[in-house]
């Protein structure tokens, strides 16, 4: 299956037989699809296991990421962590990456704050996600927040309707859509905050117990 060539809004790109995550990570280095690369540190490419079964999608490295080259380990990383464990989520069956790959951010003082990715640096950079995607062929997609689901599904497909559902779209493996655990840190209430995280590792154990028909 080119995943490559069907996901969302993306190019298609040609991935040799054969060739791995870490030819692609290496090939990704030089990217200069957008302009994101020239004031990030560096590229945040995916990791995990390359038999992964299952591979969540963010939306792109924080400001910790950027430092350490490596995705989901902030914050809201930390918190995903948390929420796999209490779904019973195996994190050795996973392989997590973003939809954007270099950190965008608007410097502030000595702070550089978070930036959303615009679409056309997502459309770009989902070139990359289909590369990983044809590599992985992985039984399930796990869409952490709305900039993954574009990368995957495009603008027509929206997050709070499908909050929770898996999608079968065609010719690529199927979708679960959910929110991004840095939404859980930004909400102010407690209730809402118990609520939308009880949720959010609901919809992550729906992961951990799925199997293709
Ligand atoms: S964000 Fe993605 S498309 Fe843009 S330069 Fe980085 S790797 Fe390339």
């Amino acid at each position: 299956m080119n995943i490559a060539a069907n996901i969302g809004p993306a190019l298609a790109l040609d991935v040799a037989d054969g060739e791995s995550i870490a030819e692609l990570r290496h090939q990704a280095d030089g990217c200069t699809r957008c302009d994101l690369y020239r004031n990030a540190t560096q590229i945040v490419f995916g990791e995990g296991s390359v038999k992964a079964e299952i591979v969540l999608v963010g939306e792109q490295p924080g400001d910790q990421e950027d430092l350490s080259g490596r995705p989901f380990v902030g914050p809201a990383g930390r918190l995903l962590d948390r929420c796999l464990e209490e779904a019973g989520l195996d994190r050795r069956r996973c392989y997590v990456t973003n939809a954007v790959k270099h950190f965008k951010f608007t410097p502030r003082g000595k702070r550089r704050l978070h930036a959303k990715p615009n679409a056309g640096e997502i459309r770009r950079c989902a070139w990359w996600l289909g590369a990983e995607l044809n590599i992985l062929q992985p039984k399930l997609v796990v869409t952490l927040g709305a900039s993954a689901l574009y990368a995957l599904l495009g603008p027509k497909v929206k997050l709070t309707p499908e909050r929770g559902r898996i999608l079968h779209p065609e010719n690529r493996p199927p979708v679960l859509v959910t929110i991004h655990p840095s939404y859980l840190l930004r909400i102010r209430g407690e209730a809402d905050q118990h609520r939308q995280r009880r949720d959010f590792v609901s919809d992550l154990h729906k992961a951990a117990e799925y199997r293709p028909q």
